[in-house]
């Protein structure tokens, strides 16, 4: 018996999304851009998926780029704008907690000259989206808050920071990483004020390789890629129909089971710190009101890594911190108030549908071994 609690990192494809790649494959295998039946065929296929991903986000279909994932989209949202809007424009606003693909584009920006505020989360939301949009000014292009943190499931306060900033700078173009947050937690993407908005395939039960950029009607990007008309331009390169078919579907299957899947995570949340917390030595770093999908903590005297190792020895798979971060240390978490010491012994364990009771036993009754054998051993 295994265990997969990794649905952070990357989720399993679902039935609904293999069933249509392997179709876009075998039958319908055409190029949308050819003139004939076939072309047709899979023009309509990546027609129909745009539209199930704009529902999800209950968006016009219109507004749906598909990307190579969220990583592309969130560098064509960002130095796609800080080009089109950032000649004079200089100062761009973000926060202390962005996944790397949003940090590392805006370091690159401030190595070509603007001017990066990284705002650090508050106690209080309110606090905290007063002092984002606080940093923005008259030359201000670019205002860029995430919806979930990956690392923790910190829901961050969005549509107050957005909104704020707006008011400020009405000229401003506002941008959300809400990969953690797409179908995991209800939103809709124009209430978040978000006029470019990120999602990706491969956290929501689709294949890898696979994501969309939502851009509120008006804004204009400059594209990353150069080459043909496909997504208007924006991107160009034959579309991936096999995997656009698949997020489409898959987008579709979760979209109707949100709330009951919401619910299930919580409970299965809710499960897990409970018996964690009848072991010594655990502190649990997500918040009461996170994400129902995310749970952090340490294990006081394990590291991550050894603690990590162990689990995986017994098939339970999870993550120390970030998966992106391969072991290494973000600084995400001491931004949440995490002390550094209890950072190195950090896990985090991430649920899906198909996570039951069982898995959660296996891992804290695994955990009760770890800290019997490793920590007595030392
Ligand atoms: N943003 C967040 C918040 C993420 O969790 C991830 C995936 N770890 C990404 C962006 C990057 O997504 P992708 O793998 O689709 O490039």
């Amino acid at each position: 018996m295994s265990a997969y609690l990794d649905n952070a990192a990357t989720t399993k494809p679902s039935p609904e999304c293999t069933e249509a790649i392997l179709s876009a494959l075998q039958s319908n295998y055409g190029n949308p851009s050819s003139l004939h039946s076939m072309g047709l065929q899979a023009q309509l296929m990546v027609d129909a998926a745009r539209a199930r991903i704009a529902a999800a986000l209950s968006v016009d279909a219109g507004t749906i780029l598909f990307t190579s994932g969220a990583t592309e989209s969130n560098n064509m949202a960002i130095f796609g704008t800080a080009a089109r809007y950032g000649k004079r424009a200089r100062r761009v606003v973000t926060t202390t907690v962005e996944h790397a693909s949003v940090r590392s584009a805006f370091d690159t920006l401030e190595a070509q000259g603007f001017e990066v505020i990284r705002i650090a989360p508050e106690a209080s939301d309110a606090e905290f989206a007063e002092k984002f949009a606080a940093a923005v000014n008259e030359n201000t292009c670019l205002a860029s808050m995430m919806l979930v943190n990956n690392e923790t499931g910190h829901i961050l306060p969005v549509k107050a920071a957005l909104t704020a900033a707006k008011k400020k700078n009405p000229k401003l173009i506002t941008h959300c990483d809400a990969v953690q947050g797409f179908l995991k937690i209800p939103f809709s993407a124009s209430d978040l004020q978000a006029d470019l908005l990120t999602v990706s395939g491969h956290k929501i039960h689709a294949a890898k390789g696979i994501g969309a950029l939502r851009y509120q009607k008006g804004v204009k990007l400059q594209p990353l890629l150069y080459g043909g008309e496909q997504e208007k331009g924006f991107r160009p390169g034959t579309e991936s129909v096999p995997l656009i078919a698949g997020f489409g579907a898959a987008a579709e299957a979760m979209r109707k089971t949100l709330e009951p899947r919401r619910h299930h995570a919580q409970s299965l949340r809710t499960e897990c710190i409970a018996q964690l917390l009848l072991l010594d030595g655990i502190r649990i770093h997500s918040p009461e009101h996170g994400s129902p999908f995310i749970l952090s903590f340490s294990v006081q005297g394990l590291r991550s890594e050894t603690l990590l190792h162990f689990l995986a020895e017994r098939e339970i798979y999870v993550s120390s911190g970030s998966a992106c971060s391969k072991g290494k240390q973000s600084g995400v978490l001491r931004q949440f108030g995490v002390p550094d010491a209890l950072a190195d012994s950090t896990i985090r364990v991430s649920f899906s549908a198909e996570n039951t009771s069982d898995d959660i036993r296996m891992l804290t009754e695994a955990i009760a071994i770890a800290q019997k054998t490793l920590i007595h051993k030392r």
